[in-house]
């Protein structure tokens, strides 16, 4: 190994360390944990605090710069667009909801980048350190091919993706669907522990079977769609053409389109104590959680929940562990339930993950 690449892997091995430990740690606990000379990791110190990746802390101590690196995640949606900077730690910089309407003409990707370039400033981030930027489209695609394969609801047929990527060329870009880019979050989540369900509760409902930071995808990459578990024989007609699916009942539409309101609308009338919502509510919460009881009965490990239904869950928790606990099989509570900590979010920290991931491996 040449002296420059020995250098190079010390410096991987202390970032990574303390990357790992989320603890701040002198140059001597470095040397011992990772069996250096202190010469050695005194040098990958200066060269890491150098290049801004670490910093200085308490007692002689070396931390993460959490903006030693950020990503970007940009969610096009059929009726706004989300974006979405977080830092090497996961930690959210931002978040901007912008009212633009999709379109596939260049017109459009140009608004969306000059919007991007805004927040970019507004948030403070240095471009330099920019790892990259994630964009999800709600779409069938086909990496390999590089091909947008179909996309009903932007109503997209085929398309190369290339005519996406060029209007983002001035940074490096990767395109994939949402439900991709949720789970890739739930994974990253997930990483430190064995497996785990996450159910993620928008106007459609899916999911994905997480072992570690792995995603079970099934014989044929269909994996997780717990919408379309039949729950109610005969009941409610489902976006899928069948009767009774959990979507059909767990749909976020049940609690917003239906009574002509936003899902903040809706739980600020719960609060209030409006009766037609804690009607509506207990209505959904039971389909919910037989839904629940069967998923934990079936893969016996932790279930995540995320969508745009977690953040309004936080204060409701302590009723769904009451069901499960009535509804499960083997437990007496439902402290096996848990919020996504990317809440609503995850579809774009997903695929900003992407590139802090690629970068933490290869560093
Ligand atoms: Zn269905």
């Amino acid at each position: 190994m040449t002296e420059a690449v020995q250098r190079q892997t010390n410096r991987r091995y202390i970032y990574q360390y303390l990357y790992n430990n989320s603890q701040p740690a002198t140059s001597e606990e470095l040397a011992e944990a990772l069996s250096l000379g202190l010469p050695a990791v005194e040098r990958s110190l200066a060269g890491l605090l150098e290049e801004g990746m670490i910093s200085t802390a308490e007692g002689g101590t070396y931390v993460i710069a959490p903006q030693g690196r950020v990503a970007l995640g940009v969610f096009l949606r059929d009726d706004q667009a989300q974006l979405l900077a977080i830092d090497i730690c996961a930690q959210e910089l931002g978040f901007r909801e912008l009212s633009i309407p999709f379109s596939h003409t260049p017109g459009y990707y140009q608004k969306i980048l000059q919007c991007l370039e805004e927040f970019i400033d507004s948030c403070g981030l240095d471009r330099d350190r920019l790892l990259g930027i994630g964009i999800v489209i709600p779409a069938v695609i086909d990496q390999a091919a590089g091909r947008l394969v179909m996309s009903p609801t932007l109503d997209l047929w085929d398309i190369p993706l290339e005519e996406i990527y060029c209007h983002f060329s001035r940074y490096p870009v990767f395109i994939e669907n949402s439900p991709n880019s949720s789970g890739y979050a739930a994974c990253w989540a997930n990483r430190e522990k064995s497996s785990a369900i996450y159910l993620s509760l928008d106007r459609g409902v899916g999911g994905a079977i997480l072992q570690g930071d792995q995603q079970y995808m099934g014989d044929h990459g269909r994996s997780g769609e717990f919408g379309h578990m039949r729950l109610v024989p005969n009941g409610r007609l489902c976006s899928c053409g069948r009767r009774g699916c959990v979507e059909a009942y767990c749909s976020t539409s049940r609690l917003s389109d239906d009574l002509g309101i936003t899902l903040d609308e809706f739980f600020t009338r719960l609060q209030g104590g409006d009766g037609e919502a804690a009607a509506v509510w207990e209505e959904y919460r039971g389909h919910l959680t037989d839904t629940l009881a069967n998923l934990r009965v079936c893969f016996d490990c932790d279930i995540v929940l995320g969508g745009e239904l977690s953040p309004h869950l936080e204060g409701l928790l302590p009723e769904l562990y009451w069901d499960l606990g009535e509804k499960t099989l083997f437990e007496g509570d439902g402290f096996f339930l848990q919020l996504d900590r990317f809440g609503s979010h995850s579809v774009c920290a997903g695929t900003a993950l992407r590139f802090i991931e690629d970068f933490l491996q290869t560093y």
